[in-house]
């Protein structure tokens, strides 16, 4: 059985935050603000995973309510997603994230973001897609207000 998952987020670009995108911190004048690291990348990426299994979303799994997750390397929320996909007997085919910013240039650091998401999702790195666009300085995302992520994501079963 092949299960299909969509996901994707959007956080607000602000000065005094590290950018940390899958994982890997991007040199920046701003940050993304969130209760967790707000790595916008990761988080549209667990949400796919979880919509695959039909397991509800990141927002149910881990509310910004709840302290232990403020400031939470969002890897290791990836990898408790992991561990509750792998409980249903589901494990990734591929994955495939867009990241959506006017600013960074992001092509230097993909190759690292992949290693990262590979190496928690224990798929090889042909496996895992990490893709950047701009949106020509249209939106909220070109303005360089926020950055916002898609994820898809393809689910088997053991
Ligand atoms: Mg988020």
């Amino acid at each position: 059985m092949i299960r299909i998952g969509h996901g994707m987020d959007v956080h607000r670009l602000v000065e005094g935050r590290d950018l940390i995108l899958c994982g890997v911190k991007v040199p920046h004048e701003k940050g993304l603000l969130g209760h967790s690291d707000a790595d916008v990348a990761t988080h549209a990426l667990m949400d796919a995973l979880l919509g695959a299994a039909a397991l509800g979303d990141i927002g149910k799994l881990f509310p910004d309510t709840d302290d232990r997750y403020c400031g939470a390397d969002s890897l290791m929320l990836l990898a408790e997603v992991m561990r509750r996909i792998r409980e249903l007997n589901l494990t990734p085919v591929n994955v495939d994230v867009t990241i959506v910013a006017q600013r960074p240039k992001l092509r230097p650091y993909i190759d690292t973001m992949r290693e990262k998401l590979a190496e928690c999702l224990r798929l090889p790195l042909d496996c895992v897609s990490v893709k950047a666009t701009t949106t020509e300085h249209l939106g909220f995302e070109g303005e360089e207000k926020g950055i916002s992520a898609h994820a898809v994501c393809l689910l088997t079963t053991l």
